[in-house]
């Protein structure tokens, strides 16, 4: 375990008032708060069920609890916290849903869910959904800035915002009828229930003793908000974080709210650190001469006895897809000649969809990979809607299925007479699916509406009772015929090839669940039981999904890239429009744009190449593409550029679809 340096030992000893560690990437900032929390627990004798600790990513938030158990010993760590400002605030939300005026079993809304949402009720109140996009980014930053719908609809300047206003308000109203919550709402709420119920807060505050939160530059209004109420008179915690690598600035986050806490706790204790333990001196002059043309509010040092370091390579291909062949004849060459391990190799980029070609060649070159954010199996909407039938079969109180389902395939049941449906199971304490079939809903909705909800109902009766008494399976197959599935699938989807894959996936889920029943020895297992356990394997497959992730070449993207490291880095697309991203040329934020660059520089320990298009398509049309001003903003003398079109001389003779047989023989030779 390595040593901390004086400056760290500062920080992780300093536990008597308000402390900042503000200091640039790789200087061992994570480090102090994992530190920090076992000085807390051992020498301090803070009991771990006491201690909160805040990052940003649930992959941060695994990593940190990694390295936190490997300075504990058994049972130390017990009741620790650790995890997002998001899990907290649902943690919060879950144990005191009473207060809020929620149900148990609540939904979380996704990102797919909120979009429907908010188009049905436009389209509703405006006979049409256009500027969807713009009303729901409107919506987020009120709630970012805990601006409630009442005031929001007093705020509102110009026509647009009275629009989304009035959208906030129904949208709001109808998420509550949902039982469910939305992302922002996992902070909003917590923070809404602090303030109007001092003895709730009263109670998490003696639970919260001490508070450490990472990345703190990326916390916006409404986080910082809850972290303050948190930790109030007592003043006890921990922030750090890095000014320049603040890239949240579309979810509120300023660089500007490092400078609030000082006037919020004039007792702020800050800490500077300034030696990197990352990265090699090149890539960290890289850093600092990029990230130097932005403005400061704070002046930073940074510097390394990692060693000089090889040269940063600027690779320019001849089109976007000689890009990604050249990455991974360059990985596989590598993998190959040094045996590293592929999990050694990052590749970054701006935006997911970078991620598809990259992946084809990875994947016809045979190279393991882990790609963060990616679609799994069990994330496919197709295997959603069919698992939420399932689940909505075994538990008929899952009102998050029930949504799911109830208009897939459409059922003309539309939002007003769910947000009836919705009161009315609120008001009555029970579920959405046994609301339907209640008296007293007929006095609020029209006979239509109940009828067709009440045909879903027995229909949905009726299935369960026959995968009880008789043949399961085969029950569930004739119900992907009944609801006309297939033919969903069809509408919703791109091409007929698209379609035939994704009901594929349908068969074979089922055929998963047939299996699971036949693998049963004793013979003994319901279809219930067998669900469940489908349910259960699709949690487990994913954690195993991210474990086994640890073999492959690590593909995210920059934003997702914050916090960890890699030997070696690669960042593709460095072409204007892409990174500097053309909405931030237009909208005039390239500041934001150049942090994210240094984020992604920064995760490089030993490596570190960018690669660019000079063509690629775009709109189905070629278009020629510019170098990205950030390249010129380098220190020329520790670049290379190669200008090669797709790869250097020895990795052109080996390519073809027999590459690792040509580098084999490169490598005798
Ligand atoms: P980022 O800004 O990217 O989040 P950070 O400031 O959180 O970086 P860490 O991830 O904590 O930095 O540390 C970077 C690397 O330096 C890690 O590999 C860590 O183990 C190592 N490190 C931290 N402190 C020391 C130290 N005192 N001596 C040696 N290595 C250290
Ligand atoms: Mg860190």
């Amino acid at each position: 375990m390595s040593r901390l340096n004086p400056r760290q030992q500062e920080a992780v000893h300093f536990v008597g008032g308000p402390l900042l560690v503000l200091a640039g990437a790789g200087s061992g900032k994570t480090s102090v708060i994992t530190r920090k929390i076992a000085y807390l627990i051992q020498q301090c004798g803070i009991r771990a069920q006491y201690i909160v600790a805040v990052t940003f990513t649930n992959k941060a938030a695994r990593e940190m609890k990694a390295r936190v158990s490997t300075l504990l010993r058994g049972g130390e760590g017990k009741g620790l916290t650790v995890s997002t400002f998001h899990n907290l605030g649902l943690n919060i939300i879950r144990k005191e849903h009473r207060h809020l005026g929620y149900k148990p079993g609540f939904s979380i809304f996704d990102e797919g869910d909120i979009k429907a949402l908010v188009s049905d009720i436009m389209q509703k109140e405006y006979a049409g959904d256009d500027g969807v996009a713009e009303v729901m980014q409107q919506i987020g930053s009120w709630k970012n800035d805990l601006i409630l719908p009442e005031e929001a609809l007093e705020k509102a300047r110009n026509p647009r915002e009275q629009t989304a206003a009035v959208v906030y308000l129904h949208y709001q109203r109808t998420l509550k009828a949902y039982n469910a919550v939305d992302f922002d709402d996992l902070i909003l709420q917590p923070v809404k229930l602090f303030q109007n119920h001092p003895e709730v807060l009263e109670k998490w505050r003696h639970k919260v003793r001490y508070m450490l939160v990472d990345e703190y530059q990326d916390t916006n209004a409404s986080q910082y908000l809850l972290v303050k109420l948190l930790v109030q008179d007592r003043a006890q915690f921990t922030v750090v974080g890095d000014d320049d690598q603040s890239i949240y600035a579309w979810r509120g986050a300023r660089p500007e709210n490092l400078m609030q806490l000082k006037d919020d706790f004039p007792s702020l204790k800050v800490v500077m650190l300034e030696q990197n333990y990352r990265s090699t001196s090149r890539i960290l002059k890289c850093a600092n001469v990029l990230i130097a043309n932005n403005p400061h509010v704070f002046e930073k040092q940074l510097w390394s006895e990692m060693g000089h370091g090889d040269a940063i390579r600027v690779i320019r291909c001849r089109n976007e897809e000689a890009e990604a062949e050249r990455i991974a004849l360059e990985i596989l060459t590598e993998h190959l000649k040094t045996d590293r391990p592929y999990s050694d190799f990052a590749i970054l980029y701006r935006g997911n969809h970078q991620a598809k070609l990259m992946e084809l060649k990875l994947q016809h070159h045979q190279i393991p990979y882990r790609l963060s954010g990616g679609t799994s199996f069990f994330s496919r909407q197709e295997v959603k809607d069919l698992m939420s039938y399932f689940r909505l079969l075994v538990n008929p109180d899952d009102d998050n299925a029930f949504l799911r389902v109830i208009n897939v395939p459409r059922r003309e049941i539309g939002s007003s007479t769910l947000e009836k449906l919705g009161n009315y199971a609120g008001e009555r304490h029970i579920s959405l699916y046994a609301a339907c079939d209640e008296m007293g809903l007929a006095e609020r909705l029209d006979g239509r509406f109940v009828e067709r909800l009440q045909r879903f109902k027995r229909y949905m009766d009726k299935l369960r009772q026959e995968c009880a008494q008789n043949d399961p399976i085969a029950a569930l197959r004739s119900m992907v015929m009944d609801i006309d599935y297939e033919n969903w699938v069809r509408q919703n989807s791109s091409s007929d090839k698209a379609a035939d894959f994704r009901m594929g996936n349908v068969w074979f889920l089922i055929d998963a669940l047939k299996n699971t029943l036949e693998k049963d020895e004793e013979g003994g297992m319901t279809i219930e039981e067998a669900i469940a356990k489908l349910v259960l394997r699709d949690m487990l497959e994913r954690q195993q999904e991210e474990e086994e992730g640890a073999e492959g070449v690590q593909m995210m993207t920059l934003h997702a890239s914050k916090g960890l490291e890699f030997p070696s880095v690669y960042i593709m697309g460095m072409e204007e429009e892409i990174l500097p991203h053309r909405s931030s040329i237009e909208a005039d934020t390239i500041e934001e744009e150049r942090r994210l660059a240094y984020v992604g520089i920064t995760r490089a320990r030993q490596r570190l190449a960018f690669t660019y298009a000079a063509k690629r398509k775009q709109y189905g049309e070629i278009i020629e593409c510019m170098p990205s001003r950030f390249l010129d903003e380098l220190p020329p003398d520790d670049l290379e550029w190669e200008g090669q079109e797709e790869a250097p001389v020895e990795v052109k003779a080996a390519r073809g679809n027999d590459a690792l047989a040509g580098i084999k023989a490169l490598l005798k030779r």
